[in-house]
């Protein structure tokens, strides 16, 4: 590895190896078979790529696209690698020219789909070449239970024996330990490696909301990114083209992609985006494998994706460069219904499996909690810090409301009221007093939870019914119909108080994230080098990412060096780049410092980076230690020092501790006297709402010991 990190830095220049890369690359060096699973944006290229350059021989690349090979051997070569690509794409003179340059040794790696790989010539003519190890990208294709199946991907079974004696590496973000399996039996793989990375990546700010005007909040996410590129996921086809007919009328440079339209539309639309011609595509999900574009700023899904799967594959296209992005999610309960009929004439086990996944990510709309922490515990991974920053929840842009058990009471009372006859749609309407004509004949006007709830207005109504439904107070049986289930009984006795949530009043904050990335650097200078590295890259025909990446361009107007060895010192330039574009970019960068008088050649620190990814560690052994805990009557602050967590997270699992195992003492969580006082309080002011008891306490006890005291007095 110590030869490594110098080529990193001689061609990439990249200073650091970010979390797992150093055991991956060890493993291509060991020659040992590995399989290195990182989610979209880890890094994963470089794992197989630096070792190339170090071994003898040439390395050989499996790719499913033709563009995914096209961009990655235009970056390669870009920081001066030399690497190819055989494809359809080839004329017959370019394709000896790249086996006369294998025959003479002058490639590190050589890029093929698996069907020409497979290929009989090839193979032949691959047998007689030194080969320093295979590397399998997007090895999930191999696996039916993948969301990429593709069938050529078997033919590679037979890779091991082909060239046996060399290690065999395969890359995939997909998590499921199925997937996993499949691509360890399949390639025979002898005793891998099994590197598992955080499905975290903490430089993505979630927000999840209920859609109401589509244009105007889609509208409001662009215009946080003029002139940034940014994916907008529709559900359907005619969802893509009304919602990018309507941008391009408000004058946004936005794109269609979809199944039903010419291949060579679809990749005149694709090539446009990569290139910076247009700034927006609105895509089914046809659109992004093979996407590599790193400086995407934010991926927008108008309707709810079909899993949470689904969601961090198509979120995670966002911010592949570790720069802040933003991924806003705009849902109704409508979409759900819509992905059940689209996949409703599967086999019925696999209508059961996508209904499960569809369940998932509905959760995950309606949670209360961290979202990161969310996604993260459904790969069965847990976050370390308390807080996210970088989510709705954590930034506080909800705000939890003040009297949640009396809303949710009413909620309840109606969902019963209506004889658990009626979804989530007919019940808010009933609660804020809707004058539908289907609820004056069913008599619904006449009932006492009719308008009971018209103030709070018909959106925070619905989103209180999901939250509801996902704290497992109500649950939905057949055609969507709401019952109440038995805690959601014990809510209606007082016993439990959920907790629900709206937007809160203050406009959305600019987060730490983007505070920090932006840290030092000129904006106009930026603006300037990237429109430079635009002409660059029209003159080269090369996707502007791959001359230079954000980071790097942020990078230089933040140190604004004005010599080589200044260049060379900004993040991702490597010797090849800043040969190539030393003779532009520094007079660029010293004409604009001279003319806003700014100085050249700062020492930047290197900026603050996002929270480090969260460990991937079962969250369940966590849980259990804390009840262990627990259950030894170690205090809150111990506890949450014995499981590495933040307090808030502690009394969280304290208060799933004492409900489990009806807790009457909170000792030694809340004292004798204190939970005396709030027992006193709760008599006189009622057990239904916490903020009385806090007011009546005069802010002297917190919400949390509150929260613990009544869960104590209800056991
Ligand atoms: P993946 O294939 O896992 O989705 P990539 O290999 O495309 O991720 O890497 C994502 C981005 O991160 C690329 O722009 C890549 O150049 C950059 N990158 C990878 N490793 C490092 C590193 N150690 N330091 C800085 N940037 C890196």
């Amino acid at each position: 590895m110590e030869q490594i990190l110098p080529i990193i830095r001689q061609y990439w220049g990249y200073d650091e190896l970010r979390p797992l890369q150093a055991e991956a690359m060890q493993a291509v060096l060991d020659q040992r078979d590995s399989l290195v699973v990182l989610p979209t944006g880890g890094g994963k290229s470089l794992c197989f790529q630096a070792p190339a350059m170090h071994m003898n021989g040439l390395a050989l690349v499996i790719s499913p696209l033709i563009s995914l090979m096209k961009d990655q051997v235009d970056a390669l070569q870009a920081c001066g690698v030399p690497a190819a690509c055989v494809n359809s794409t080839l004329s017959p003179s370019q394709r000896r020219q790249v086996a006369d340059d294998v025959r003479q040794g002058r490639l590190k790696l050589l890029y093929l789909a698996p069907e020409r790989l497979m290929s009989g010539p090839t193979m032949d003519f691959l047998q007689g070449v030194k080969l320093s190890f295979v590397a399998v990208d997007e090895a999930h294709c191999i696996s039916q239970w993948g969301h990429d199946f593709r069938p050529e991907y078997r033919a590679l079974s037979v890779l091991k024996q082909a060239f046996g004696g060399i290690g065999i590496h395969c890359y995939t973000a997909t998590a499921t330990p199925r997937v996993r399996h499949d691509i360890v039996s399949q390639l025979q793989l002898a005793d891998p490696h099994v590197l598992v990375g955080s499905f975290d990546r903490p430089n993505l700010v979630y927000r999840v909301f209920r859609r109401d005007e589509l244009l105007r909040q889609v509208g409001e996410v662009i215009e946080r990114h003029r002139d940034e590129s940014g994916i907008i996921y529709c559900i359907r086809r005619a969802d893509v083209d009304s919602l990018c007919a309507a941008l391009c009328d408000l004058g946004h440079r936005a794109l269609p992609y979809h199944a039903g339209m010419a291949d060579e539309d679809r990749r005149r639309n694709q090539d446009a985006f990569i290139n910076d011609r247009a700034r927006i595509i609105v895509a089914t999900v046809a659109f992004g494998m093979g996407i590599d574009k790193s400086d995407v700023r934010y991926v927008i899904h108008a309707g709810a994706p079909k899993s949470l799967e689904s969601y961090q594959q198509e979120s995670g296209r966002a911010g592949r460069d570790g720069l802040e992005a933003e991924c806003s999610l705009f849902y109704t309960g409508a979409d759900f219904v819509t992905w059940r009929r689209l996949q409703q004439d599967s086999n019925p086990q696999a209508v059961q499996a996508s209904n499960a996944l569809l369940a998932g990510i509905e959760k995950f709309c309606a949670t209360v909690h961290c979202r990161h922490r969310a996604i993260l515990e459904y790969f069965d991974q847990e976050l370390e810090a308390g807080k996210c920053e970088a989510c709705d929840v954590c930034l506080n842009e909800l705000q939890f409301v003040a009297d949640p058990l009396v809303i949710a009471q009413k909620i309840l009372s109606c969902v019963l009221r209506v004889k658990e006859r009626f979804g989530a749609a007919y019940v808010s309407r009933v609660l804020v007093g809707s004058r539908d004509q289907r609820i004056a004949a069913e008599g619904h006007d006449q009932l006492s939870t009719y308008g009971i709830l018209a103030e709070e207005g018909r959106q925070n109504v619905r989103a209180w019914i999901d939250q509801l439904t996902e704290q497992q107070f109500l649950a939905k049986g057949e055609y969507e119909v709401l019952h109440v289930t038995p805690s959601g009984r014990q809510l209606l006795r007082g016993e439990i108080i959920p907790q629900l949530q709206t937007p809160a009043e203050q406009p959305r904050q600019v987060t730490q994230l983007e505070v920090d990335a932006w840290e030092g650097v000129d904006r106009g200078l930026f603006e300037e080098l990237r429109a430079l590295r635009r002409r660059k890259a029209d003159e080269r025909g090369l996707a502007p990412f791959i001359i230079f990446s954000d980071v790097t361009l942020r990078d230089m107007a933040r140190r604004r060096p004005s010599t080589p060895e200044g260049l060379l010192a900004v993040q991702g330039v490597g010797a090849a780049k800043c040969e190539q574009y030393a003779a532009e970019f520094l007079p660029a960068i010293v004409g604009y410092c001279e003319r806003h008088q700014l100085a050249t050649d700062l020492e930047a620190p290197r900026p603050a980076r996002p929270r480090p990814a969260a460990a991937a560690r079962p969250p369940h052994a966590i849980k259990r230690q804390a009840f262990e805990l627990f259950g030894q009557g170690q205090s809150l602050e111990d506890v949450a020092r014995g499981i590495g967590r933040a307090p808030s997270t502690t009394w969280q699992y304290l208060s799933e501790y004492l409900q489990q195992h009806a807790v009457c003492d909170p000792a030694p969580w809340v004292d004798e006297a204190m939970f005396e006082r709030i027992r006193q309080a709760a008599e006189e002011v009622g057990r239904e709402r916490l903020k009385p008891i806090f007011e009546k306490l005069g802010g002297s006890v917190s919400y949390d010991q509150i929260r613990i005291a009544l869960t104590c007095l209800a056991n």
